[in-house]
């Protein structure tokens, strides 16, 4: 019954959406090509994850370097300016989404984060564990 097809909706879904980053983008048109199903930010979920894969208790959060402190990336680092601004701000940030991480994993869910940095990279993003899960 449906007039638009599936992707077509993922695509009028995905451009009203200000939450669309672009990293996010690119790891769902990889998933999407490799067949899963998937739904975009589950409200009811903690941390309301960027993509959530029901059908194997996966959610997929896909987070930018500096926001989310990626250990030990250069693109992690603080900006010269206002760091005494931005200290909390961050240490905040990282707190927060471990705790959605236990909450999901309570909850059943497994999770896992895709990195901005790795989306730089087509062959490294394809070596990520996401590739794994329709096993
Ligand atoms: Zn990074």
């Amino acid at each position: 019954m449906d007039i638009v097809s599936k992707e077509a909706r993922l695509r009028i879904m995905a451009s009203i959406r200000s939450k669309n980053t672009k990293p996010e983008r690119v790891v769902r048109s990889m998933l999407h090509r490799m067949g899963f199903c998937f739904r975009l930010h589950r409200a009811d979920l903690p941390g309301r994850p960027d993509i959530v894969l029901p059908k194997h208790r996966k959610v997929i959060f896909v987070h930018g370097c500096f926001w989310h402190q990626h250990r030990s990336c250069p693109l992690a680092s603080s900006p010269g300016t206002n760091i005494e601004y931005w200290k909390p701000k961050l240490a905040g940030n990282v707190q927060r989404d471990m705790r959605n991480r236990r909450r999901l994993r309570k909850l059943g869910w497994a999770s896992l984060a895709v990195w901005e940095c790795q989306m730089r990279d087509a062959e490294r993003l394809k070596k990520i564990r996401v590739c794994k899960f329709g096993d």
